[in-house]
């Protein structure tokens, strides 16, 4: 029996073990087309679903509950397609579970233990408690956001991971960037969720002050559409680079 927020790969993969042949073969003994099974954690037709409970010996409900239900699209966003991050104690147990799949999952809800990228290579540096620290914090308050869907909140947290980005020089969307095989960039995306929520436009303008050019037009971009913060930041940077100024030339003299 799936235990509850089994995902259904999950459920297919045992089942495949447990026929001694591969996943690809499996869904084809139960009708299912491979090229659906990406997809198939998130919509299932309820032929497939039938198919499925009748190799598994479970009723169909039983089947489509191990399906994500329906999401907005900030949570479809944040809920990766593959498999990027696995609890390595529940893996050994042929495990795969739902939670494991969002963006700001950081802990095992089963075990306890911290998730880790499932390209090993990737997941095995010493990362530095500090980092670890906040971005556990920056977890919980990303999943806050997205549960009381406050566009608020949620569009802090982005902005935060956005610098993240540029800071570490690395493109491409914000969703994607918490869902990184890279723990490193996953982890440090995470952390300025929780670095941004005191004073973030004071911290936008340090960010701005010590950037290079493509933390520039990562600025430029997470403020494009709010003229009156973009130049609230330009002004607060500007103090700062002033105040910078005047402190080496007193040094100087
Ligand atoms: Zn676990």
């Amino acid at each position: 029996m799936p235990i509850q927020d089994e995902l259904l790969s999950g459920l297919l993969t045992w089942l495949a073990i447990a026929n001694y042949c591969d996943f690809v073969d499996l869904l084809a003994h139960v009708g299912v087309d491979y090229r659906y099974s990406v997809s198939l954690d998130f919509e299932l037709e309820a032929g497939a679903a039938e198919k499925i409970a009748m190799a598994a010996r479970v009723t169909p409900e039983l089947i489509q509950s191990l399906t994500f239900p329906a999401l907005n699209d900030t949570e479809a966003a944040l809920t990766a397609l593959f498999p990027f991050q696995a609890c390595p104690n529940c893996t050994l147990r042929s495990l795969a579970l739902k939670h494991w799949r969002r963006a700001w999952a950081f802990d095992c809800q089963i075990c306890g233990v911290m998730l880790t990228s499932t390209l090993p290579k990737l997941g095995k540096g010493v990362l530095p408690q500090k980092l670890l620290q906040h971005a556990r914090t920056g977890s919980v308050l990303l999943e806050q956001a997205v549960m009381q869907n406050s566009i608020r909140q949620i569009r802090r947290a982005m902005r935060g991971v956005t610098f993240a980005m540029a800071l570490k020089n690395v493109s491409g969307d914000p969703a994607s960037a918490l869902q990184s095989f890279n723990p490193d960039i996953r982890l440090f995306c995470l952390a300025a969720i929780a670095v941004v929520q005191k004073r973030p436009l004071l911290k936008a303008a340090l960010f701005a002050t010590g950037i290079d050019d493509s933390a520039r037009v990562a600025l430029l971009r997470t403020y494009q559409k709010e003229d009156r913060l973009h130049v609230t930041v330009n002004r607060i940077g500007r103090q700062i680079e002033n105040r910078r100024h005047a402190s080496t030339s007193i040094t100087i003299e």
